[in-house]
C-alpha cells in the first residue's frame, strides 16, 4: 500500500535542503542524471521498446532529447539570468524614503509529475517536468505512467544514482507507481504540494484541476491535453505544390502513428481543382503508409472509437479508411458540415486527419473562428498567399501557442525560444509552457526582499554577487 502522506513528508523535508544548492551544485546534478541515463541506453531503449512498440531509433532519439533537455536545465542554472533579479537601491533622502528592494524567482515546493504515455522519456519521469522543476529547486514526486512502469522505473534508477553521485538529498526526486484515481488524486491533494504537471488525456488533466480546486489550499496544474493543431493551405501554394505537400502531410500525419499531440488533425482550405488533386494524393500516400502498434490497449481502443464515432457525423466523407486498426485514416467535409456539428472540433488521437472544404474566405475564417485553443496553429502558402492571407495568420496567431509558417506542427524544437502550450484546452495555462527553458517558470514564484542586509539575501542579490548575471538595477541593466 503506498503511503502518500510519507512520500510528500520527505519529498518537503527534502526541499528545506535542496532548495538551499547552488546553481552549480544542481546543474551538475541534472548533467549526472544524463549521464546516467546515457550509460543505461541500451536497457532503458530495450525496456521501453517492448512496453510501448515504439521503433529503436525514435526511442534512440528520444532518450537523447531527454539528455539534453537535462544538459539545456543546467546551462541555464550556469549562466543564471533565469532568476530574472531586480534590485532597487534605498533612497533615504527621497520623501517618503524609498526602501531597498530586490526580486528573484525562488521554487515553489516539491511538484507532482504525471509521466506521459506517448514520451516514455521526454515528457515522463526524467522529462521536460522534472528537469525543469529540479534546476528551479523544486523537488519531485513522479507518478509513473502505467503503460511504461518498467521503463519508468529504470529511469528513476538512474535518477537515484544521480542523487547518490551529487550528494543531493535522498527524497529529492521519488517515484510512485499507481491508478491515477487512487495515488495520483492523492498527491495532487496533499498539503505539501505545490504544482502539478501532466501530458494525457483532457479526461484526466480535468480531474486533475477539479482535485486541485478541491484542495483547502489551490495550486495551479499545468496539463497540456488536447489539440487538433489547424493547418490552413492556401491557393496558391496548392496550385504550385500539391503532390509535395500531400508526402509532407501523410508524413506529419502518420509520424509515430499520430500519436503525438501535435498531430495534423485539421487541415482547411478553400475549394479548388488543386485541393482535390492534393487530397486525393494525401488519400494514397496514408494508404501506402505502414501502420504500427499503438502505445497502448487504451489508446488504440480511444483511437479506434473515437474514429468510428468521428465517421458517423453528418455530413463526414470518408476519403482513406481501413478496417483493420490501428490504421491511419483521413475524411472530409464542407465548412456548413464543421461549423455546424460541434464534434468535428473533438480531438481523434492517432493518425487521423479531417479536411474541411471552404466555399471562400469567409467560410475560412468562420471555421477557425470556430476552433478551440490549440497547442499549433499552421499556415502554407507561396508569399504571394501569405500577403494576401495577413488576416487568416492573425486568426490562427490567437488559436495557438506557437504558429508556423511552412513546415509541419510536428517535431517540438527544445530551446529557449519555444513554446510548447496554448489557450484551454491545448492546456490549462496559456501563460506557459511545457517545452524549452521557458518550462522552469511553472515551478517558481517571484520574492523581493526589502531591507535585507546583503548577507542574508540569496547569492544572485547581493551587492557582491560572485556570480556575473545582467540585473535590473535602479531600472537600468547591469552586469554586476
Ligand atoms: P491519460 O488517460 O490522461 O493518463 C495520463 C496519466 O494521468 C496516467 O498516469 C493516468 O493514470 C492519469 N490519470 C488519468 N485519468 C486520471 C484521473 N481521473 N485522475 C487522476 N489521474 C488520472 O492519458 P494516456 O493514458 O496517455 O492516453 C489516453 C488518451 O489520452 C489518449 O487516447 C489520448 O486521447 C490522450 N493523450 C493525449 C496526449 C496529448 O498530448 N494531447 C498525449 C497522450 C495521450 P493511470 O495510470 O491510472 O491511467
Amino acid at each position: 500500500m503506498i503511503q502518500v502522506n510519507d512520500i510528500m513528508q520527505r519529498s518537503q523535508a527534502a526541499f528545506t535542503q535542496y532548495h538551499q544548492t547552488s546553481p552549480e551544485q544542481r546543474a551538475r546534478f541534472l548533467e549526472n542524471i544524463g549521464e546516467q541515463l546515457e550509460a543505461g541506453r541500451e536497457e532503458l531503449t530495450a525496456k521501453a521498446h517492448a512496453e510501448t512498440h515504439l521503433p529503436m531509433p525514435r526511442l534512440n532519439g528520444e532518450l537523447s532529447r531527454t539528455i539534453n533537455q537535462l544538459k539545456m536545465f543546467a546551462r541555464l542554472l550556469q549562466e543564471g539570468s533565469w532568476v530574472d533579479a531586480a534590485i532597487d537601491t534605498a533612497d533615504a533622502g527621497r520623501t517618503p524614503p524609498k526602501p531597498d528592494t530586490r526580486r528573484m524567482l525562488m521554487p515553489v515546493g516539491p511538484v507532482v509529475v504525471f509521466g506521459a504515455s506517448n514520451f516514455p522519456f521526454a515528457f515522463s519521469t526524467a522529462g521536460g517536468d522534472t528537469a525543469s522543476a529540479l534546476a528551479s529547486g523544486s523537488t519531485v514526486v513522479v507518478k509513473g505512467h502505467s503503460a511504461h512502469a518498467g521503463t519508468s522505473s529504470l529511469v528513476f534508477a538512474a535518477i537515484q544514482a544521480a542523487i547518490a553521485h551529487s550528494g543531493m538529498p535522498a527524497h529529492t526526486v521519488q517515484h510512485v507507481l499507481g491508478a491515477g484515481n487512487t495515488v495520483g488524486r492523492e498527491l495532487v491533494m496533499h498539503p505539501h504540494t505545490t504544482g502539478v504537471g501532466f501530458t494525457g488525456s483532457l479526461n484526466g488533466g480535468t480531474a486533475l484541476v477539479h482535485y486541485a480546486a478541491e484542495r483547502e489550499r489551490p495550486i495551479p496544474v499545468f496539463a497540456e491535453m488536447s489539440s487538433i493543431n489547424p493547418v490552413v493551405l492556401l491557393p496558391d501554394t496548392l496550385r504550385q505544390n500539391a503532390f509535395a505537400l500531400a508526402k509532407t502531410y501523410a508524413a506529419s500525419i502518420t509520424l509515430g502513428m499520430g500519436q503525438f499531440c501535435t498531430n495534423p488533425g485539421l487541415l482547411v482550405a478553400v475549394e479548388s481543382e488543386a485541393l482535390e488533386v492534393f487530397l486525393q494524393q494525401l488519400g494514397e500516400e496514408i494508404s501506402a503508409v505502414q501502420p504500427q502498434e499503438m502505445l497502448h490497449e487504451g489508446i488504440l481502443s480511444n483511437y479506434s472509437e473515437g474514429l468510428h464515432t468521428m465517421l458517423q457525423q453528418q455530413g463526414i466523407r470518408h476519403i482513406f479508411k481501413s478496417d483493420v486498426m490501428p490504421s491511419p485514416a483521413l475524411a472530409r467535409v464542407s465548412a456548413a458540415g464543421f461549423l455546424s456539428t460541434p464534434h468535428f472540433r473533438e480531438e481523434v488521437f492517432g493518425p487521423f486527419s479531417l479536411a474541411v472544404v471552404c466555399r471562400d474566405k469567409t467560410e475560412m475564417k468562420q471555421v477557425l473562428e470556430s476552433v478551440k485553443g490549440q497547442l499549433t496553429a499552421t499556415i502554407m502558402g507561396t508569399d504571394a498567399d501569405l500577403a494576401a492571407h495577413r488576416d487568416i495568420i492573425a486568426l490562427q496567431t490567437s488559436l495557438a501557442g506557437r504558429v508556423i509558417i511552412n513546415d509541419v506542427p510536428t517535431g517540438v524544437e527544445v530551446c529557449s525560444s519555444m513554446v510548447h502550450g496554448g489557450p484551454y484546452p491545448a492546456t490549462t495555462d496559456a501563460r506557459f509552457t511545457s517545452v524549452g527553458t521557458g518550462a522552469i517558470r511553472r515551478w517558481v514564484r517571484p520574492v523581493c526582499f526589502q531591507g535585507f542586509p546583503d548577507a542574508l539575501l540569496p547569492p544572485e542579490l547581493q551587492n557582491a554577487n560572485p556570480r556575473k548575471i545582467w540585473r535590473l538595477w535602479n531600472n537600468e541593466w547591469k552586469n554586476t
